[in-house]
């Protein structure tokens, strides 16, 4: 066995007490029927190397980490005017709030926040009609795993689409400052069915491995972005790729990461790997606490953090 197996291994059966800790997400009805007692890691990296343990190749909701997919996709529509749309400055808030919106006349802080990437999914619509993008975007993820097999689910979608009332106002308020370009409906659309996409550890981990090596991805030798623009993703996921439990995950683990409310955690080590975890109970910020403690647990053991080892 591997040096590297043996040590993600050793994560899991040292967190394996804690599985089922933290509180799974039940404002989305559909999320709330997942057994809590689930825990997966797996590590890809660059040379093709795979490393999993538990529960890695089990689908799973992947929620705002597919906001990584889809601020990538739009950057590469709409390039660096995306800016003028999004912000990328840490909102210190929940993931869902209203508040600073106002003060930002509609302008979310970042593209990792719901507003953001309510934003970024209008980007994505230019041109489009929702099913087009919304296919766009299942397109983008099998391209980036490798994997035609990844769907989203619709019934996630659909429970989402029928009590996303947050959403709602959120989107409604931000079309009041024109910051919209397509009726909230379509928006909205797009947005819940991105959220709505299931994937294993194993998919995402091989998904993200183009932010670990610079843009490019290493198994095909594909370019996906460029060299910057990779090192720019990894930031904002830095900053605030676990909202406004972004500085504790920085603190703790030390490596760009966004996490979704499923209780799934993407993770990158510029250079060397992509880390995907996946245990559904979340803590007070709505990240996963176990795939926390796993990542932060991982990053001490293999010396990875991106501020030293
Ligand atoms: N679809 C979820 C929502 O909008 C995503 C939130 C999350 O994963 N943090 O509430």
């Amino acid at each position: 066995m591997s040096e590297l197996q043996e040590l993600v291994e050793g994560v899991y059966r040292d967190l394996k007490s804690h599985i089922g800790e933290g509180k799974i997400a039940d404002y989305i009805p559909e999320l709330a029927k997942v057994d809590p007692k689930q825990f997966g890691i797996a590590v890809a990296t660059l040379d093709g190397g795979f490393h999993v343990v538990g529960d890695a190749e089990t689908s799973f909701s992947i929620q705002s980490i597919s906001k990584v997919f889809t601020l990538t996709l739009a950057l590469g529509k709409a390039g660096d005017t995306l800016w003028t749309r999004v912000g990328r400055e840490p909102s210190g808030s929940a993931f869902n709030s209203i508040v600073q919106l106002e003060y930002e006349k509609g302008k979310p802080r970042n593209p990792f926040i719901n507003a953001g990437a309510i934003a970024v999914a209008d980007l994505i619509l230019a041109g489009h009609q929702p099913r087009e993008a919304i296919g766009e975007i299942v397109h983008f993820a099998r391209f980036l795993a490798g994997d035609d097999s990844i769907a989203i689910d619709h019934e996630v979608a659909k429970s989402e689409a029928e009590t996303g009332y947050r959403n709602i106002a959120l989107a409604n308020f931000m079309r009041s400052f024109g910051r919209l370009d397509h009726p909230v409906e379509h928006v909205l659309g797009v947005y819940v069915h991105h959220c709505a996409l299931a994937m294993s550890c194993r998919q995402l981990a091989r998904a993200g491995l183009y932010l670990a090596a610079g843009g490019n991805d290493p198994l095909l030798g594909n370019r996906v972005v460029s060299r910057e623009r990779a090192r720019r993703i990894n930031s904002l996921m830095l900053m605030c790729g676990h909202y406004d439990g972004s500085g504790d995950f920085a603190f703790r683990v030390g490596l760009p990461g966004k996490s979704g409310v499923g209780g799934g955690i993407l993770a990158v080590a510029p250079g060397k790997a992509s880390i995907a975890v996946w245990s559904p109970g979340l803590n007070e910020y709505g990240n996963s606490q176990v795939g926390a403690a796993a990542l932060e647990l991982l990053a001490h053991r293999t010396g990875w953090s991106i501020f030293g080892s």
